[in-house]
């Protein structure tokens, strides 16, 4: 004998080939569903009690359904919402107590359909047409299923779970077996409703010669409120439509959208209360009542103010805040509202994020922030349609809904991190979305109506420009926030991170006061980063332990933060740049690395022994790099003469070049100096000096090419007390952006060809 866990149901009924979605909320049911849904073929047994008080093992019936377990899913309420399918009636022969549930041990009930059945099947049917033909709101949903409906049996369960029939007179049909006596009940129970339905029009048409507009929507509602008590279906739903209902009249939004929200409404007024449909329309309503389409806020136009927002949030980022000023300025002298779409690309916690809700914040606009990234299927930008089971508006209405007006300053963060497959390119979807010809008129599968998204400042953000998909980067206005160096956090932490997080922990400066070496250790030996997060969670965690021990500790009421105390409080030092020591080695040369974590120097070593010419590769080296090794390796073969190497020494010895981890391997080309460098030094004898470095590509030929992230490399160079640093002459132009107090330090040698670096350090 068969076993299975029991749903027990006491509002709806399930039948064979019927699919029901229902939510919970009690955690009985949510652990049963739980378990069922990790059982291989998801099946349970789904009983209607017999009455409603509490269940025993007395409250079942006869028969129950087999079901299946189809979707589980967690909604944002706290509920589960489940879909059931309903697959064959069944027998239960006993119920027992298993523990917390009730198990059932049944059999499938099988209907054999008679002579008499066959007769009946077209009866059944021709009332079934007469009744879909007179009852307006049945649809021709019903006859679309009829296609492969053969039995009787099958027939009276898939009219029956379309009828608005009360569920006590529903429960019948689970437990009658004999179809023709279904199929009798049926025709009693549409017959009764065809009357209603009669008697209903007649009235409508009497109605509609006396009364004017108002008044016979009055009265139908009136009447539909009779009926529905009738029918015995609750007061919920009643008052749930008035609310609705006034909410609409008061919706600003336009006369299209009024009437489809109004037509909607209709329909879930004229559900019965165990349509499965119910719940979908009622979530639609909620959408659509709730979207902002007509509420702006008024941008500030005071420019001065806007500025000493933004500067008091952020410290430099120039250029995005000239942006944002630009656009106001020419917004209030041409009227024009068209926003730019900014794209704020670098590592992260420069700040992209928080500096365009600062932005809203100054413009005095709502924000709104979604992450694209990792997603791969269009239905998060444009939502699903809503024939689709757990169908959702996009991610762009959701952000909208939440920042709850029009035209706010909508974040997306991680642009470049979408990806495409077979579900499709959410990129082309976000390009509809971006496109100021298009989006005025966006339209989201779910919500179905067109939503005026032109007056949406959008502001994206990336951390690498080459990752953000072509046809994107086109529509969008980059501006680049690079690494800071140790100064500018420096002076992040003092004027921003620290006044802002001792606010939050309750502190003033009679409390806490810092060194700057102190801060300079924070930078320097307990984060790891371009931005300044880790900063200011570190930050953070010393004032939560300051606070502590004010708390604790009554008589020391001052803490003064110096090097030597930090280490008291966040324990040892967790990081060190790559020490430069001032040893000079043969075959060891830096080289200029850019990560996320901002800039670094990166020795690369290379050894030699007897061999047969080969070249060994180890450490952090990607296929550029092995092919930047190989390239460095035949440019010397190749101009042996010119550096003074003996060519045996490529045929005698095996060269071994190793790269220490924390390059990335997009690293690679500019390498191709370093790696030269390092084998000449080799090859020669010949140590070259600890506090150089140097970056760029090298061709066959020697030519030495450009190289990006170069800010970055400098700043990690100076970090580790390099004074003089090769640079390709296509970079000449990237010295304006490095910090006076780094230039100062350094000597910058411009290189075209190899040659430049070689007559430099070894002629
Ligand atoms: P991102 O979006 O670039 O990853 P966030 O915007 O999340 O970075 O910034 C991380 C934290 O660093 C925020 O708390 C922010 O206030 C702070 N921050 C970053 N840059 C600056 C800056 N230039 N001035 C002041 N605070 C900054």
């Amino acid at each position: 004998m068969k076993k299975l866990l029991v749903l027990i149901i006491n509002d709806m009924v399930i039948f064979p080939n019927n699919e029901v979605r229902i939510e919970y909320d009690n955690n009985y049911d949510k652990q049963m569903v739980d378990i069922v849904d990790q059982i291989d073929d998801n099946l349970m047994i789904i009983v209607n009690p017999i009455d409603d008080g509490e269940v025993t093992l007395t409250s079942f019936p006869k028969y129950g359904i087999l079901g299946r377990l189809k979707l589980k899913m967690n909604v944002p309420n706290g509920k589960t919402r489940i879909v059931i399918e309903g697959l064959d009636r069944v027998l239960l022969s006993s119920i027992v107590e298993d523990g917390y549930y009730f198990k059932a041990e049944y059999q499938e009930v099988v209907i054999e359909e008679s002579e008499e059945a066959k007769s009946y099947f077209s009866i059944l049917m021709k009332s079934l047409e007469n009744y879909v033909a007179k009852v307006p709101y049945m649809g021709n949903a019903i006859m679309g299923q009829l296609n492969g409906i053969e039995s009787l049996s099958e027939l009276c369960d898939l009219i029956v779970s379309f009828l608005p029939i009360q569920y006590e007179a529903k429960k019948r049909y689970i437990t009658t077996i004999d179809p023709v006596v279904r199929a009798k009940y049926l025709m009693e129970d549409m017959n009764r409703d065809l009357k209603f339905v009669e008697l209903e029009q007649r009235i409508e048409n009497e109605v509609e010669k006396e009364l004017d507009a108002s008044q016979k929507e009055y009265f139908l509602r009136e009447k539909i409120k009779l009926m529905q008590q009738e029918l015995g279906e609750g007061n919920n739903k009643e008052t749930d439509v008035e609310r609705i209902r006034k909410k609409v009249s008061k919706l600003k939004c336009s006369a299209k959208i009024k009437e489809k929200i109004k037509r909607e409404l209709d329909r879930y007024d004229s559900l019965n209360s165990n349509s499965p449909e119910l719940g979908m329309i009622r979530e639609y309503l909620d959408w659509m009542i709730n979207l902002p389409w007509n509420h702006y806020t008024k941008d500030t136009n005071d420019l001065v103010k806007v500025k000493s927002i933004l500067d008091s949030s952020h410290y430099a980022l120039e250029e995005v805040k000239d942006r944002i000023l630009e656009y106001l300025a020419v917004k209030q002298n041409t009227n024009n509202l068209r926003s730019p779409i900014l794209c704020l690309v670098g590592p992260p916690g420069v700040g992209k994020t928080s500096l365009a809700l600062s932005i809203a914040k100054s413009l005095n606009r709502k924000a709104a922030k979604i992450s694209v990234g990792g997603i791969n299927d269009e239905a998060e930008i444009v939502g699903h349609r809503r024939t689709y089971i757990g169908a959702n508006p996009g991610r762009i209405i959701q952000g909208i809904r939440k920042a709850g007006t029009t035209n706010p300053v909508f974040i997306i963060d991680e642009i470049d991190k979408m990806t495409k497959d077979i579900k499709g390119d959410p990129a082309s979807s976000l390009l509809e979305v971006l496109d100021p010809e298009q989006n005025n008129k966006f339209s989201d599968h779910y919500i179905e109506e067109d939503f005026d998204l032109s007056q949406v400042m959008f502001i994206a953000t990336a951390n690498y420009v080459e990752q953000i998909p072509y046809e994107l980067r086109d529509r969008l206005e980059i501006i680049t926030i690079s690494s800071y160096t140790e100064y500018e956090k420096l002076d992040i932490a003092k004027k921003h991170l620290i006044p802002k997080e001792m606010d939050e922990h309750g502190l003033t400066p009679l409390q806490v006061q810092f060194d700057d070496d102190a801060i300079m250790t924070l930078i320097r030996n307990y984060t790891k980063e371009a931005g300044v997060r880790e900063l200011e969670r570190m930050i953070a965690t010393l004032f939560r332990k300051i606070v502590k021990n004010i708390l604790l500790n009554q008589d020391v009421m001052f803490y003064h933060i110096t090097d030597s105390v930090i280490e008291e409080f966040l324990g040892k030092k967790k990081y060190y740049f790559m020490e430069n020591d001032d040893v000079h080695e043969i075959g060891v040369v830096n080289g200029m690395a850019y990560t996320v974590f901002g800039g670094d120097i990166l020795p690369i070593e290379a050894t030699l022994f007897k061999g047969k010419g080969d070249l060994i590769l180890t450490g952090s080296l990607g296929d550029v790099m092995q092919e930047s090794c190989h390239i460095a390796l035949d440019y010397i073969k190749a101009n042996g003469d010119s550096f003074g190497i003996d060519s045996e020494l490529f045929e005698k010895n095996d060269i071994h070049v190793h790269v220490p981890e924390g390059a990335v391997n997009k690293d690679g080309p500019s390498a191709g100096v370093t790696m030269t460098t390092t084998l000449i030094s080799l090859f020669k004898k010949v140590a070259v000096d600890k506090s150089v470095a140097m970056t760029g590509e090298i061709t066959l030929r020697g030519r030495v090419l450009g190289i990006g992230g170069l800010k970055e490399k400098v700043i990690g160079a100076h970090r580790a007390n390099i004074k003089k640093v090769f640079i390709p002459r296509e970079n000449e132009k990237d010295l304006d952006d490095i910090p006076e107090e780094i230039k100062k330090d350094i000597q910058f040698v411009m290189v075209e060809q190899y040659m430049d670096i070689y007559q430099n350090l070894f002629a």
